[in-house]
């Protein structure tokens, strides 16, 4: 990762900006001015995403002997989502502002008292950000300037918007507006989106866009259990989009409306000792993030209040990540009880339990669920990555160079070759033998264009973890080798191919 140093102050607009310029990330729809709250992947972008899902996908299910891997489709039964809660309380609560058309997640949306000497002297506002207690407190001390009240004026108390009582909702300020009046009471909107399956376009078409892939796990259990030696304790995996109508997405790709999940349901008995299975859970997901290229010091958890959680479920614990707009969740661990496959179970009339051979007994399994967002990993591995750093050239002039050290794990050229000249036969001919015979099981690229200096610099802003160069040392000198320069720390060295292949065998996994 990079050191907190190499990392500048505005570092979310860098990443957009290096997101933009080599093709990692383009906003959707762009020459029509954009969609909000959806991304393009480009070239780069698509490598490390697919990297991102192989890793999981290879450590989650193909590597562990507990664990099988489904693929269910994105629009179901509309009554999966009648079960599972969805249709009727799967909602954010939403607050229209009647004078700007804004709407806001009422639990986005602060504010706090403005108290003068011991005085509620009115209210102020601001949205969720980094730093929302100085944002409300410049708002007081303005407000407070503004109306020309004296006396000492008391700090501020953040609330949000869902704790605000109904006769405070005519006197919050819009953060639109900055003036009161204009706010509505939050009411409950849906997240899913909608759509008609068939001809018709009645009510009785509509069907919903799936806004987790979980529920493809639960109402294809039985399915997996009769078709797979499969015993418990064991989980089913999933990889695909999820899609969710979200009021305010922001934070570039972190809350957006179209997304990718990989999610599990670790199914287990209804006697077993869930917080130790939940524990170990955890710590997989922890030591997961850590094995593609996330420090620990950017990672924490965080409880769900017992009084938040929903009624059915035992615990859940958020693995944090501090992105650059602060810390927010990237892996949500949830103990579910037994609560989906009752619900299924009751609503399709099937019944979802296994076989108790020490008991003979049936009974629905409990279930762990990790559920992880690919765009939230990948904004994470940029924002460790990330780095502008003053070297020096082979001149010995001083320049600056964008870096991004990622994991080979997941970086999506995992070496570039280098032909020294590019109208040297000796060596574009030895440069396309190894390209080829690498392309074979590896991300590379072949790269004769320019300078090697200005090369090395466009494989260490594309996160590229080695750089080979065939030179004249490579044809004219025994033992065929090759210069291989680290991204990390510059360092060159000679290699041979077989040493080369060693070392990739080795980082990429
Ligand atoms: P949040 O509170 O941030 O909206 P959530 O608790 O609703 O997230 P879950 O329903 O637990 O999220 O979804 C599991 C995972 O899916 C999240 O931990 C996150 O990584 C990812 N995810 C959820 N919503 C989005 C989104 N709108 N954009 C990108 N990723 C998302």
């Amino acid at each position: 990762m990079s050191t907190p140093e190499a990392q500048p102050e505005n570092l979310m607009e860098a990443i957009v900006s290096l997101a933009k310029r080599r093709g990692f990330i383009f906003q959707s729809s762009e020459i029509y001015g954009g969609f909000n709250g959806f991304f393009d992947y480009g070239p780069l972008g698509v490598e490390l995403k697919k990297n991102i899902r192989d890793c999981w996908w290879n450590d989650m299910v193909r590597r562990r002997d507990d664990v099988v891997g489904i693929e269910t489709s994105i629009i179901m039964h509309p009554k999966v989502w009648e079960a599972s809660g969805h249709v009727a309380g799967f909602t954010d609560p939403l607050v229209d502002c009647k004078v700007s058309k804004n709407r806001y997640r009422a639990d986005q949306l602060f504010w706090s008292p403005v108290v003068v000497d011991g005085n509620v002297v009115g209210y102020v506002s601001a949205l969720e950000s980094e730093n929302t207690a100085g944002e409300l407190q410049t708002a007081a001390e303005a407000f407070k300037r503004k109306k020309a009240i004296q006396g000492p004026l008391a700090p501020v108390v953040v609330k949000d918007f869902t704790e605000a009582t109904e006769a405070l909702y005519a006197l919050i300020p819009s953060p639109a507006t900055g003036e009161p009046g204009s706010l509505t009471a939050p009411r409950a909107f849906n997240m899913m989106f909608q759509t008609n399956v068939g001809a018709m376009t009645d009510g009785s078409s509509i069907a919903y866009l799936r806004p987790e892939t979980a529920q493809g796990m639960f109402v294809d259990f039985k399915n997996v259990v009769d078709t797979n030696r499969v015993k418990l304790p064991f989980g089913i995996a999933q990889i695909g989009k999820s899609f969710r109508n979200e009021i305010t997405p922001r934070n570039f790709i972190f809350r957006s409306r179209e997304f990718e999940q990989m999610e599990m349901e670790y199914f287990i008995h209804e006697d077993a000792d869930w917080a130790k299975v939940h524990e170990e859970w955890i710590s997989w997901c922890e030591a997961w993030l850590k094995s593609v290229g996330l420090p620990e010091s950017h990672l924490s958890r965080y409880s769900h209040p017992k009084e938040k959680l929903a009624f059915y479920s035992r615990g859940t614990v958020d693995i944090m990540f501090k992105y650059p707009f602060g810390v927010q969740e990237l892996w949500g661990i949830a103990a579910r009880g037994s609560y989906d496959l009752t619900q299924h179970a009751q609503a399709s009339g099937k019944p979802q339990e296994v076989f108790d051979e020490a008991t003979k007994k049936k009974f629905v399994p409990h279930v762990i669920e990790p559920a992880v967002g690919v765009d939230r990993i990948f904004l994470a591995v940029l924002t460790a990555g990330y780095a502008e750093e003053e070297v020096t050239d082979e001149k010995g002039n001083k320049e600056k160079r964008t870096v991004l050290r990622l994991s080979p794990r997941v970086a999506p050229v995992k070496v570039a070759i280098l032909p020294l000249l590019k109208n040297k036969e000796v060596l574009t001919n030895r440069a396309k033998a190894l390209y080829t015979k690498l392309k074979r099981n590896y991300a590379v690229q072949y790269d004769d264009g320019g300078a090697i200096g200005k090369r090395y610099r466009r494989q260490d802003e594309a996160g590229t973890p080695w750089c080979v160069t065939i030179d004249f040392d490579t044809i004219e000198k025994p033992g065929d080798t090759f210069t291989l320069r680290d991204r990390d720390t510059m360092q060159q060295k000679r290699i041979t191919e077989a040493e080369l292949f060693a070392l990739l065998a080795e980082h990429v996994y």
